[in-house]
């Protein structure tokens, strides 16, 4: 059997990290099996229609790797991929659905049915399409079409017995019809099928074997198999794939800016690491290895160790992978991307980028911090001098102060501005003078940088703010210690 599996994403204008990682297995599942992976666009609602919803689903999947074989751009055997050009696909199955008994017209209008649901509720029930229409004779119907009221197509659901089925994750699954299946609306009265009728339709139509979903559709199977088996069509296996959720009992949401693949790409994560990491939430290789690139997916997936547990998206963790990304990156690629980030900060101020890179690269975890950590070098943070009190350099305020006076005149001396002339002077005096490495090198770089933690030591920063500012800023260094 050739494996066929599909992605078939409703366009709402943005990628959920459930739907990458719901496309990322269909696309390993397709590659492992020399199979092929079909992108296909469930737009059938057009009051959800979204502008340029499609491109974001687009450049989302390319960004990722994840390539389709057949799909709205490329084309294909069961083209066209967009379900509403593929309009006129779906309603003679529903006339064969309508001819066998499994569905029926149904010509009542919104309001009446509002109607009837209230009185339903009022008296304490659940509303559920009465089959009001189903008994309607062939002549009925007929004076009701001709007469231009408007109609849709119901499925007859029946009311009685259970479905079970098999799926790969969630194992036996059995239902109650009374309870998963309804008089469902298959064609609108707009002409359009509905989502839970084109997708079946398209299943089969597009020869998917392996359909892989939200778990969220656990429930909605009995229907999709009553229409499978009543069109006298072979039900595809099914992979219902848990949950993706920040914690226990949160899901990722739009308020909290992580669930959307846009978000992480916008706090300068890689696609590369997000990828390795969102294959880890719900899967598990069965062994510690835990990096991964694409192909190396293709090779250790196995659906047979997709768990049923909803997967945990610990940000914690995906800045983890991010950081390890970087760090193995090649210095050349940290350098374009790092780029636009110290231009937020750095724009117009002449620091040399490759070599704050070297500096850099090791210490970023995601690139949206970048900024913040270089931008001491535009401008000297207003910082407390509580800062040159450092027990284990043995420095405080009086310390600083003498030392720094000592070493301004050995950096003004300095003629070639490079950091091994930095060093090598800076030393040199260190060790004339019989300090301490660190009571000199401290309060150096308190001075210069106006804080704790900096990429690089004295030395690099030094050198990379230039001669003029370094003097500069150590004597605003030496003023603020002279007050105190
Ligand atoms: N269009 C559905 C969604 O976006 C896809 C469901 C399915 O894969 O069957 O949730």
């Amino acid at each position: 059997m050739q494996v066929r599996t599909r992605f078939a994403p409703s366009p709402t204008g943005f990628m959920h990290l459930g739907g990458v990682r719901t496309a990322l297995y269909a696309y390993l599942y397709a590659r492992q099996h020399n199979g092929s992976f079909i992108l296909r666009i469930e737009d059938t609602d057009q009051e959800r229609y979204v502008e340029g919803a499609t491109e974001v689903i687009y450049d989302t999947l390319r960004d990722c790797g994840l390539n389709w074989d057949e799909g709205p751009d490329i084309g294909g055997p069961c083209g066209p991929y967009i379900q509403s050009e593929r309009k006129d696909t779906y309603l003679p199955y529903a006339e064969q659905l309508v001819k066998s008994g499994h569905a029926y017209y149904c010509f009542c209008s919104k309001e009446e049915i509002e109607e009837r649901r209230e009185k339903v509720e009022a008296a304490g029930g659940t509303w559920k399409y009465d089959k009001h229409c189903l008994h309607l004779s062939p002549e009925e119907i007929a004076a009701k079409k001709a007469a231009g009221i408007p109609w849709t197509i119901r499925m007859n659901a029946p009311t009685e017995g259970e479905t079970s089925y098999h799926d790969v994750v969630f194992g036996d699954m059995t239902f109650q019809n009374a309870e998963s299946m309804d008089d469902m609306v298959l064609i609108k009265q707009d002409g359009m099928p509905t989502y839970n009728f084109a997708n079946v339709i398209d299943d089969h139509l597009m020869g998917i074997t392996h359909v892989m979903r939200g778990m969220e559709y656990l429930s909605s199977t009995p229907r999709y198999n009553y229409l499978y088996t009543a069109l006298g069509w072979e039900i595809p296996t099914y992979i219902h794939l848990p949950t993706v959720m920040r914690d226990a009992t949160h899901k990722l949401s739009k308020r909290s800016g992580d669930a959307y693949y846009s978000d992480y790409m916008e706090k300068g994560y890689l696609t590369e690491a997000l990828i390795n990491y969102l294959a880890l939430v719900g899967w598990n290789p069965g062994t510690d290895r835990e990096f991964f690139t694409l192909p190396e997916l293709v090779e250790a997936f196995d659906v047979a160790r997709i768990n049923k547990a909803p997967g945990i998206f610990d940000v914690d963790k995906l800045t983890w992978f991010n950081a390890e990304y970087i760090r193995r990156m090649d210095k050349q690629r940290y350098l374009e991307m790092v780029t636009p980030w110290f231009d937020k900060a750095l724009a117009g101020k002449g620091i040399d980028y490759p070599r704050l890179a070297e500096l850099m690269q090791e210490r970023t975890e995601i690139f949206s911090r970048v900024p913040e950590m270089v931008a001491f070098l535009a401008e000297l943070p207003d910082y407390d001098i509580e800062l040159y009190t450092h027990k284990k350099m043995k420095t405080d305020a009086a310390v600083s102060k003498a030392n720094l006076e000592m070493i301004r005149p050995v950096l003004e001396a300095i003629g070639p501005w490079t950091e091994q002339e930095i060093h090598d002077r800076v030393m040199e005096a260190i060790a004339a003078a019989g300090l301490k490495n660190g009571a000199v090198l401290w309060p150096l770089r308190i001075a210069i940088s106006g804080q704790a933690n900096t990429p690089g030591g004295a030395f690099e920063i030094a050198w990379l703010l230039g001669k003029e500012e370094t003097l500069r800023r150590l004597d605003i260094g030496l003023k603020k210690l002279a007050k105190s």
